[in-house]
């Protein structure tokens, strides 16, 4: 089974959830997909035993045999291609602009003139490795790289269907979440209960019931701010698999990067049954 655990904002415990899950589980798989920061392995400590160059295609134009139709230009949808006619004075040119290429090929495919090949650009990396049962994989990518989902779906590669796989989603519900939680079982949203965070809870759950994903929602520092968060579940019907009140051991742990479950075992139960409830629920 893949869950993923995503939040509509960041700051909510989105990584804290997924990394006690996997602990409290043990024979589980955790993919961190927060590629541009990810910090899952802040709190496993993995032993990163390989690691893998990431990279996309890339056009190239091979300028010897390209007549300056235009036709690379008109087909790009993400404007990443622009042709310079050549005129009396200038020999024209086609110019490429890397960050805004999605590598869907096409202009490459379509070029009339076969003058457009496809090369590799390093995007990122990707780094397996375990920390004792736990398998880890995630994604670093590049300093200034503005594309994360081709990273991300090189990352669900990695997934071991024999394991109960966790993936940690980055925040927000922009075009990363989506390629996270994509053929996801069950998604956990991590909320809290601030306006804020409602506001940004309702945003996620807009997008998984587009994307037709299961899901729940786990409260974290459920003690503080209003009630606002669990009349939305109650009344929208979103099952509470669990809250987290605010404590301060809790955060005194994170702020020293021990997952909580290890040394509150009390919650190892809790991470447990709310498994129990996801396995419930995927099955219905
Ligand atoms: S489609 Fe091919 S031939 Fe036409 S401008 Fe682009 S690269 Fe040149
Ligand atoms: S690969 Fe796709 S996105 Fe990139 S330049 Fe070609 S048509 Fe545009």
């Amino acid at each position: 089974m893949i869950i993923s655990v995503a939040s509509g904002k960041g700051g909510t415990g989105k990584t804290t959830i997924a990394v006690n899950l996997a602990l409290a589980l043990g024979n589980a798989q955790v993919l961190d997909c927060d590629v541009e920061e990810p910090n899952a392995h802040l709190f496993l400590h993995p032993e990163i035993k390989e690691t893998r160059s990431a990279s996309v295609l890339i056009p190239e134009v091979e300028k010897q045999r390209c007549n300056f139709c235009g036709h690379c230009q008109r087909v790009c949808a993400y404007h990443a291609i622009a042709v310079i006619p050549p005129k009396e004075q200038s020999k024209g040119g086609v110019l490429f602009f890397p960050h805004l290429c999605h590598s869907c090929g096409a202009c490459a495919i379509l070029c009339p003139q076969g003058a457009i090949r496809e090369i590799p650009k390093e995007i990122g990396t990707i780094e397996l490795g375990s920390a004792g049962q736990v398998q880890f994989v995630h994604g670093r990518l590049n300093v200034g790289e503005a594309m994360s989902p081709p990273l991300i779906r090189q990352v669900k590669e990695f997934v071991n269907s024999t394991r109960t796989v966790i993936i940690d989603a980055p925040p927000g519900t922009s075009c990363p979440v989506v390629a996270s939680v994509k053929g996801s079982d069950y998604t956990i949203l991590v909320t809290e209960p601030t306006p804020f965070g409602l506001n940004d809870l309702v945003l996620a759950v807009e997008v998984l019931k587009k994307l037709q994903i299961p899901f729940g929602v786990v409260i974290n520092r459920s003690d503080i701010g209003d009630d606002k968060m669990e009349s939305y579940c109650r009344e929208s019907r979103i099952p509470v698999l669990m809250r987290v009140p605010f404590d301060r051991e809790i955060a005194e742990l994170y702020s020293n990067g021990i997952p909580f479950v290890l040394k509150k075992p009390e919650y190892s139960v809790k991470f447990k049954d709310m498994f129990n409830m996801i396995k419930e629920e995927v099955a219905k």
